[in-house]
């Protein structure tokens, strides 16, 4: 038998081979050690076994037995497989019609549990197409008889949920004793966990089905902790090694930047302006979240802190997740700083390259004070020549690795990030360990509430008047038809159909136009300008507009198939209006009008309160849709649950502060498991990509 370690590549493990491994990958197993950890999410329950000699004719029954002989026969197409099973009891028989792929998984030797009804074939009992599964071993030190649950996998379409059982199987027993206990003694027994290695072998095999949920809490625990210690040596790394420029803002400069904003800072406002300049003071770089809910007006915070940069006479990177949010982002603080000497490039995928070269020549030259762009910014060939800070915008549709090359362009920058999805407090500990945070809480004076409704697609013609009337009165609206696929062409497609539906229906008449990815920058800049201007009076999107889109004018929105959102996300789209004086409306359509999906988007008729809906999205969702996979750039959870760990969060955030006071590298013996830990968990992910624990 081969051994294994838990290092060996899982291709290594009986029935992978490259293929399985390659879709084992993708689920994030590529050792041993990596397959054992592979969480269950649920169990089957088998019914207590009986010895084989006492089986009777016409009972439900379950039996634990080893294969004596395993035949198959029948012509092509109407073949079964027999075998026969024995304990120290007794032998029986058991059939399977119609599945050939039965003798393919059992082997004869293999000892196997079968579940089903018990009929009398000759002088023996027999199962006919019966549930069975293949049990580890004779080496299983709990007792055949005690191993009731069978574990049932996370899968996918390729690597069903029995495939994983038994590979895990296959391997459990043989590493089992190589799993290292990462906590001391004395953390452990105080939050009153279990042994690390009971818990993999109980999560996988549980004695009573309370065994799963403790040796769940434990490799949650795990994870939480590995997190909590990673975020924290990132950044006291950062804090020891790195400086940036210190920008002070004195009263002069704190007036002329105000003089060129339209309007007066809320109290929110003011609170993050304040925390900002104080960070900025400092030659220990600022790494600052600021999260405030749609509307509530990041962009002039994030003006005020770039005028602050450029006074002082640094460069300013402005980092936007689209091209319609650059290029609205750039049209506004040109507009504030006109006729200032403040030189401002923006720069978007598909420009020229002429004009390209002469931009990336001036950054480098230092002759752009504030550049504003897209990922575009973070290709290889821009650098700049002194860059004090980077902001970034709607920060959880970047990358944690993209977040870090943005950084790489200047050295050290301080690092303002801008994000309007609310971060519920668990997660913010969790993911955003590394930042401080601002919260924005008010909104600028005079808005009105926005009125929500769910509406049937088959009713909506009602509504479609209604914004055709409105539109008369000069209102405007978006209408967003959802993804299609992670395709922009179908997109594009499903946005062009919608736009002539329309047209030539409910809205004929109506001045139209249509926003999707697949457009050049300038064709999104001319129609966004139109749509601004009041030229068009309903736009038809794809969710490109989901994120900073700002047109004050609009009032109404109208989101297709709803129900194909996350709430977050709808809250997101609906905050693109409500930003004016008007009163706006928002309409959720939706085609499931059964009570789970419409009492999901009720939540949004409720509440306008972007923390609320973050929560309810939290509980229905979890976190991975709330954050956007790519943001946070960490593996997966697997058994931690962010939405109802609360306490283990609690703990982990704790303990990881005390073990880091007393040993800042973890050196120590006791904590060097952890350490290790902590580089498998986080290989290859980026995470540490900004500054690796030494
Ligand atoms: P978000 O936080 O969603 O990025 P924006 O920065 O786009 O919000 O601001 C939303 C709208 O509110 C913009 O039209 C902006 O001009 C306006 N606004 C921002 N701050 C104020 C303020 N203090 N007083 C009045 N209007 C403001
Ligand atoms: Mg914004």
């Amino acid at each position: 038998m081969a051994t294994f370690d838990l290092n060996t590549p899982v291709q290594f493990v009986r029935g992978v081979g490259p293929i399985r491994a390659g879709e084992l990958a993708a689920l994030g197993i590529e050792t041993v050690g990596d397959l054992i950890e592979y969480v269950p999410f649920r169990y089957e329950t088998f019914p207590r076994s009986v010895p084989i000699g006492q089986l009777t004719a016409d009972g439900n029954e379950t039996v634990i037995g080893a294969v004596h002989s395993l035949r198959r026969s029948g012509p092509p197409g109407a073949q079964r497989v027999t075998a026969t099973v024995v304990d120290g009891t007794g032998r029986c028989r058991v059939q399977w019609f119609h599945s050939p792929y039965v003798a393919d998984q059992i082997q004869q030797g293999d000892c196997i549990r079968v579940s089903g009804r018990v009929t009398q074939y000759r002088d023996l009992a027999q199962f006919v197409n019966p549930r069975f599964d293949i049990l580890d071993d004779a080496k299983d030190p709990f007792g055949r008889d005690e191993d009731r649950f069978e574990a049932v996998y996370p899968a996918t379409a390729s690597m069903p949920a029995k495939a994983i059982g038994r590979m895990v199987a296959g391997v459990l027993h043989q590493v089992i004793d190589r799993v290292v206990e990462t906590l001391p003694e004395s953390i452990r027994r105080g939050r009153g966990l279990a042994l690390r290695r009971t818990a993999i072998l109980r999560i996988h095999r549980p004695v009573r089905i309370e065994d799963a949920e403790t040796a769940r809490r434990r490799l949650a625990y795990d994870e939480l902790l590995l997190t909590q210690l990673a975020i924290r040596m990132v950044r006291r790394r950062r804090d020891v090694d790195q400086s940036a420029a210190a920008i002070k803002v004195d009263d002069r400069v704190d007036a002329r930047i105000r003089r060129r904003l339209p309007f007066a800072l809320t109290p929110g406002q003011e609170g993050a302006v304040r925390q900002i300049v104080a960070d900025l003071r400092d030659t220990r770089p600022m790494h600052r979240l600021l999260q405030a809910d749609v509307g509530a007006g990041k962009t002039a915070v994030a003006v005020y802190a770039a005028l602050a940069a450029i006074a002082a006479r640094q460069q300013v990177a402005f980092l936007a997740p689209t091209e319609v949010l650059a290029q609205q982002h750039h049209r506004k603080v040109s507009q504030y700083l006109t006729d200032s000497r403040v030189r401002i490039g923006l720069l978007v995928g598909g420009l020229a390259t002429r004009p390209r070269a002469a931009l990336l020549n001036a950054v480098g030259a230092g002759e752009i004070d504030l550049l504003v762009g897209t990922h575009a910014m973070i290709e290889k060939d821009v650098s700049f020549r002194s860059l004090g800070l980077l902001i970034i915008d709607e920060q959880h549709k970047f990358g944690v690795a993209q977040r870090a090359i943005a950084r790489a362009k200047g050295g050290s920058p301080h690092t303002l990030v801008m994000t309007a999805t609310p971060i519920p407090r668990t997660l913010a500990m969790t993911f955003f360990g590394d930042l401080d945070i601002t919260t924005i809480s008010d909104s600028p004076p005079g808005r009105q509430p926005i009125r929500t409704h769910v509406v049937r697609s088959a009713d909506a013609d009602g509504m479609w008047n209604a914004i055709g009337q409105r539109t008369q009165s000069g209102e405007q609206a978006f209408v967003v038809c959802p993804l299609v696929e992670e395709s922009d062409e179908l997109d594009a497609k499903a946005v062009t159909v919608e736009c002539e539906r329309l047209r030539g229906g409910p809205l004929r008449g109506v001045g139209m136009d249509l926003l999707h990815g697949r457009m050049t920058a300038e064709q999104k800049e001319n129609v966004m300008r139109r749509f601004r201007d009041g030229e068009v009076h309903v736009l038809v999107s794809t969710t490109v507009i989901e994120v900073g889109v700002d047109v004050p004018g609009a009032t109404m929105m109208v989101i297709e198939d709803a129900d194909r959102f996350g709430l977050s996300q709808l809250h997101q789209l609906r905050g693109r209006v409500g930003r004016g004086r008007r009163a706006s409306d928002c309409w959720l359509l939706t085609d499931a009008w059964h009570d789970a999906a419409r009492a999901r988007l009720q939540v949004l008729v409720e509440s306008t309160d972007g923390f609320r809906i973050a929560e309810a999205d939290l509980a229905l969702r979890g976190p991975g849709d709330l954050l956007g996979k790519r943001q946070h750039g960490m593996p997966d959870f697997r058994a931690a649950n962010l939405g109802t760990d609360l306490d283990l969060v609690a703990a982990a955030n704790a303990d990881g502060g005390t073990i880091l006071e007393r040993d800042p590298l973890l050196r120590l013996p006791e904590f060097r498991a952890l350490g290790d830990a902590i580089r498998r968990r986080f290989r290859g992910s980026g995470f540490l990509i900004d500054s690796a624990p030494a």
